[in-house]
């Protein structure tokens, strides 16, 4: 005889699908605001690996509202300077130390201790991450949603009021209310690698050079490491010294600048520029790589996810709280949208311009930002806009 096996069920308002850090950030948001919210993550244990390196004063100005800013501030390297070069030749200088903003610099600090912070503040107010629980699938009921999930210890139904997808570049939340994304591929392979090494430049700028091989930016990180990021058109499994060099040497300024004596951790991975059509479907929402991804030119990736969620948790609060009309919740994609869009506008910008190959091309683009980099307008606006401050508007401010 058959045994029936009932899968255990539990009731919560919200039910965020992957614990990244957009996932960690909002599940803070709507723990602070006492809402019954519930965050899985179908790895074992959070991922431990470098990745984004760098926090803008936006986000920081936004994370405020989670109480996570000031301990990101403690760990993390400030940075006010940034350069654009062609090798040994400065194009545009900017500087970070006079914006706007009680976070004037570029805040450096690899993704695993962003996430570690965020993991602890979701402790101290009182919230966990069910690790290794894979949401297999999400059924919508006339009262909210199923969500059948594989624990390791057997399955269980989750029933959410709102489901959010916070599940990265291949969102199954995203798939099953079947959002598309708009946007592309480049062809271009981007490896990275946190190194150490004696570099002659100092450790208190991140420079981008351009180079007729391709991009290499070299950026300080806490610790006395750098981050090195280039493009290739193909990569071995693991970096070692000799080619995290190569690429300095062929790329970086003419005169051997940096010796690298150490590779602590180093990944490749192919770009994608894609924004979802929707950011909302009914009781669905996406946040995060879910809803966006682009090149990693600016580092703006995290940071988008970051804001989505504080703000999202910030309007799903509110929502569930004050029983607001349903309509309150399409303020999340008239915010976040438009600026996921310009988030990817720029980092286009940016990446075209890194990955030009013809020798007119390039010169013709040096000679343009060489110039455009002698006005103080042009410096602002790209401050502006790096450190995400272009993007602050008032009405999320307002909400
Ligand atoms: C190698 C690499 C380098 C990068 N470098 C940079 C950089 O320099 N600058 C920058 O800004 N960004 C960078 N990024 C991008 C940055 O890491 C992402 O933007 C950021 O992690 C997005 O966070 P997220 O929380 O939205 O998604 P993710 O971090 O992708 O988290 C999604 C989570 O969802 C979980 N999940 C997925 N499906 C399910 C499911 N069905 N059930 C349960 N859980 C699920 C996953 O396990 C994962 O933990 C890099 C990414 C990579 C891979």
């Amino acid at each position: 005889m058959q045994t029936i096996v009932k899968a255990a069920t539990e009731d919560t308002d919200v039910l965020i699908v992957g614990a990244g850090p957009t996932g960690l950030a909002l599940a803070i948001a709507l723990m602070r605001s006492g809402i019954n919210t519930m965050i899985v993550d179908k790895l074992v244990i959070g991922q431990n690996t470098s990745r984004a390196a760098v926090v803008h004063a936006h986000t920081l100005e936004v994370l405020e509202s989670i109480n996570v800013s000031e301990r990101l501030v403690q760990e993390g390297l400030k940075l006010t300077k940034f350069s654009i070069r062609d090798r040994d030749h400065v194009l545009v200088q900017l500087h970070f130390d006079s914006l706007p903003t009680r976070y004037n610099y570029l805040l450096m600090l690899p993704q695993d201790r962003t996430e570690r912070i965020l993991n602890k503040t979701l402790t101290d107010v009182g919230g966990a991450v069910r690790w290794g629980c894979t949401v297999e699938k999400l059924v919508e009921t006339s009262g909210g949603i199923h969500a059948c999930i594989e624990t390791g210890q057997g399955k269980q139904v989750i029933n959410a009021r709102y489901v959010i997808g916070a599940d990265g570049m291949h969102s199954l939340v995203r798939e099953t209310v079947g959002i598309e994304c708009t946007g592309g591929s480049y062809e271009q392979l981007f490896v990275l690698a946190d190194v150490e090494m004696n570099w002659s430049y100092g450790g208190d700028e991140v420079m981008q050079f351009f180079s007729p091989t391709g991009l290499l930016v070299v950026a300080p990180l806490p610790a006395g490491r750098y981050r090195i990021v280039a493009t290739v058109d193909s990569v071995p499994m693991q970096l070692a010294i000799t080619d995290v060099q190569a690429l300095l040497d062929a790329r970086g300024p003419t005169h051997a600048a940096g010796k690298v004596t150490y590779v602590h951790w180093s990944s490749h991975f192919r770009l994608h520029h894609r924004v979802a059509n929707q950011y909302r479907r009914r009781h669905f929402f996406l946040v995060g790589d879910a809803a966006h991804v682009h090149s990693p030119a600016g580092g703006q990736g995290m940071n988008t996810g970051l804001i989505d969620a504080c703000i999202l948790g910030r309007i799903l609060s509110h929502a569930i709280l004050k029983h607001s009309d349903d309509s309150y919740l399409d303020q999340y994609e008239i915010l976040r949208r438009p600026a996921a869009q310009q988030v990817l506008q720029l980092a286009e910008q940016l990446t075209q311009m890194a990955i030009m190959k013809g020798l007119s091309q390039r010169l013709l683009r040096n000679v343009m930002l060489r110039t455009f980099g002698l006005f103080p307008m042009f410096r602002h606006h790209l401050e502006m806009s790096l450190s995400g401050l272009s993007r602050r508007t008032a009405a999320e401010t307002k909400l």
